[in-house]
């Protein structure tokens, strides 16, 4: 692989610093300074960062910003999955943390590290999972009030916990919900008689996607974000 992309997935280093490090002469591949961000890494090749080994990292940690038309998961005969936005080389392993419909757009998480995914996942947790969603028609006082103290969805033997619901527009709101059930976010708002037009997950706990990440986009995260969600 290229020595940049060798460096923007490994052990902490951002793309940003990979690049720098690189011009200024900073990274040495088996002893030799190396300049070109295109000099190919070899898995047998020693890369270092002032003298000091810069590996391959065990676990690998990446948010996506999803696209419509992909589906979360690693193989589907019909559509494209979202492992087609990531190189083949970094796919060994790597999980999706919950899932996106494919009509769904925004912040996915993958990782091969299935406690930190089970952490983020599991209803135990109460990891908040934040959307930005586009109504049909007008939300009344009384369905916000209904979604924020929890309703029962059709097939389900608990309510749904208390959410966070912010107005931003009479037709857009700001959900936050600290279950994933299936298509949760969508029943939620037909059980109160509304119907989602779009929907776009901004952020998981702490972390949020941002403008940084065009559609289709990933990078790692980097450890401060990890260890947020842990
Ligand atoms: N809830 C939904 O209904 N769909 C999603 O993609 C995510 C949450």
């Amino acid at each position: 692989m290229r020595l940049d992309f060798y460096l923007s997935h490994a052990e902490g280093m951002s793309r940003k610093d990979a690049k720098l490090n690189i011009t200024r002469g900073r990274i040495k591949i088996n002893s030799t300074v190396v300049k070109k961000a295109n000099t190919q890494v070899k898995e047998s090749d020693e890369v270092t960062l002032d003298g000091v080994t810069v590996g391959w990292p065990s676990e690998r940690y990446y948010m996506l910003h999803k696209p419509v038309d992909y589906v979360c998961a690693t193989q589907d005969d019909e559509h494209a999955t979202v492992l087609d936005l990531i190189p083949a080389n970094l796919h060994k392993d790597l999980k999706v943390v919950g899932r996106l419909d494919i009509d769904t757009t925004g912040l996915l998480l993958l990782t091969t590290d299935g406690q930190w995914l089970h952490k983020i996942t599991s209803p135990k947790h109460e990891c908040s999972k934040t959307y930005i969603v586009h109504l049909s028609t007008p939300i009344t006082t009384n369905a916000i009030t209904e979604l924020s103290n929890g309703i029962m969805l059709h097939g389900e033997s608990a309510p749904t916990l208390p959410a966070d619901v912010e107005l931003i527009s009479e037709r857009c709101i700001r959900l936050s919900i600290k279950e994933g059930k299936y298509h949760q976010v969508k029943r939620m708002l037909a059980a109160v008689g509304n119907h989602v037009d779009t929907l776009h997950r901004e952020s998981i706990g702490s972390l949020s996607l941002g403008e940084e990440l065009a559609l289709g986009e990933f990078r790692t995260l980097t450890e401060g974000e990890i260890n947020a969600l842990s």
